[in-house]
């Protein structure tokens, strides 16, 4: 008798059996482990900016309280977050130049781009 037996991966619809103690099969672990390493980074990102950052964040997305991009394309979405055209890390401000309000679906789809923005 095998000592542990292989479960179906937990990741929905996957038809891989595992034994990994995670439960999922190396595709699934893989892809998760990439959806963790996404958070970890946004999570960095929120604490290095601080309070200043929010401030500043509020009173932007109050002046411009609809996505950016959105706009462009004639729809009105409103926008949740505001993004840095210019990464902070790559010498960018909190300048409302270099700031923009956007939708998440707008703002997934900018960072998916590349890194470099
Ligand atoms: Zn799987
Ligand atoms: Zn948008
Ligand atoms: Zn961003």
């Amino acid at each position: 008798m095998p000592r542990k037996p292989k479960r179906p991966c937990r990741f929905g619809g996957c038809p891989k059996l595992t034994d990994h103690k995670s439960g999922y099969c190396e595709e699934h672990r893989k892809e998760m482990q990439r959806h963790y390493e996404h958070f970890a980074q946004g999570y960095n990102h929120r604490e290095r900016y601080g309070g200043a950052w929010k401030k500043v964040r509020d009173k932007y997305i109050k002046t411009y309280p609809l996505c950016e991009k959105c706009l462009v394309k004639k729809k009105a979405t409103v926008a949740t977050l505001v993004h840095h055209k210019i990464p902070l890390a790559n010498g960018g401000t909190n300048d409302e130049g270099n700031l923009m309000s956007l939708c998440v679906s707008c703002h997934e789809r900018i960072h998916k781009r590349g890194k470099t923005f």
